[in-house]
């Protein structure tokens, strides 16, 4: 088959490994554009999510390419996640597109159809054997990949020369993505780590630190939300971010179920509402517990979990003494009103420091 998959963040060096060491023909999923988003605009409901839209905008190009099959992840809970993969497919077949969808469930809801879905990716001449061994070397590419995202979230506001450091980060990816085995992952992680070190930074500064919550899908993808992170980071803000995908897909998949976010979004929100509407709230809350200056939520316009936790963070935010912003993207949005809005907010945020601090 020819397979693709969506694009978010640099879950694709992981995926496109994983698919083609089973054996599938590859067709990687461009990087969204404004094209992107206009087809996926052009062809989705008016009232559908952003990442709905990219997402389709992200298939139709790569069905042109020759993609015939597309795996996905669906979803469970009050939101429009878990149609996404029957909606996107009806779509596509109703243009003239007979793709074949193949939409992985959480294993916990379903799993013989689990099974039989990552069955159906094995071809008849491999075995489960191969599946894990790439499945292994697949999983800690993305392990080494949120391990060096990380750092360079730590590094990059400390640097002399913050573009330097998004230099050596994006060289140490393409290590990663280089590598062919677990030992050469490892490797190449380590050798990503040296160079990010190797980057002149000045220990002694204390910058602002701010976690960004929200919607997974924008939250993950730059172009989403116009490189929010990179903006933040070579303002000299530290920026923690809430989600990396591995660790949503040990919670999602295994039996965490991100039980200490949801305690603490308890006395705000006390029940699932679909999408990471309930985690935003508890992760706002663990973040002025940890002392954080700021929280940046962002949600997809129409998102509802996001809309129902952003009618909840005043409350958070007087309880816990954190301010919160929230961006709400969509096709509209653009990189200057998010500059314009991220300088303002971390002014504020400066000079709430600075009032504390004096006080
Ligand atoms: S979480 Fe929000 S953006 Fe994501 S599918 Fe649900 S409603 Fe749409």
């Amino acid at each position: 088959m020819k397979i693709t998959f969506p694009y978010m963040g640099n879950s694709h060096i992981a995926i496109s490994f994983f698919l083609s060491g089973l054996g599938h023909e590859v067709i990687y999923p461009p990087v969204p554009t404004k094209k992107t988003l206009s087809l996926g605009v052009q062809y989705s409901p008016e009232f559908a999510c952003l990442p709905f839209k990219i997402l389709l905008g992200t298939y139709l190009e790569a069905v042109e390419a020759g993609a015939d099959t597309i795996a996905t992840s669906g979803g469970y809970g009050p939101c429009r996640a878990g149609y996404y993969g029957e909606l996107h497919k009806r779509i596509l077949h109703d243009m003239g597109f007979p793709i074949r969808m193949i939409v992985l469930e959480p294993p916990l809801k379903g799993p013989l159809d689990f099974y039989n879905k990552l069955n159906s990716l094995i071809r008849p001449q491999s075995s489960w054997r191969h599946f894990c061994r790439v499945f292994k070397i697949a999983w800690q590419k993305l392990k080494a990949m949120d391990e060096i995202e990380d750092k360079l979230h730590q590094l990059r506001p400390l640097a002399f020369v913050p573009r330097e450091m998004t230099i050596a980060y994006e060289k140490g990816l393409s290590y990663i993505e280089q590598a062919q085995t677990l030992a050469q992952v490892m490797e190449a992680s380590d050798e990503a780590l040296a160079g990010m070190k190797k980057v002149s930074v000045d220990p002694t500064r204390n910058p602002l630190k701010i976690g960004l919550i929200g919607e997974i899908y924008v939250v993950l993808e730059p172009s989403a939300n116009h490189d929010i992170e990179k903006i933040l980071g070579e303002m000299g803000v530290l920026v923690h971010r809430s989600i990396f995908l591995t660790n949503w897909t040990r919670d999602n998949t295994l039996v965490n179920r991100e039980k200490d976010v949801r305690q603490a979004a308890m006395p705000y929100i006390n029940q699932l509402i679909g999408g990471h509407g309930q985690n935003s709230a508890g992760e706002t809350v663990r973040y002025a517990e940890h002392g954080f200056n700021g929280v940046i939520q962002l949600a997809p316009f129409t998102c509802i979990p996001e809309i129902v936790a952003k009618s909840i963070m005043p409350a958070i935010s007087l309880d816990k003494g954190i301010p919160v912003m929230t961006v709400f993207l969509d096709e509209q949005t653009g990189r200057t009103g998010i500059e314009t809005r991220l300088e303002a907010f971390v002014d504020l945020l400066q000079e709430r420091r600075r009032q504390q601090e004096a006080s």
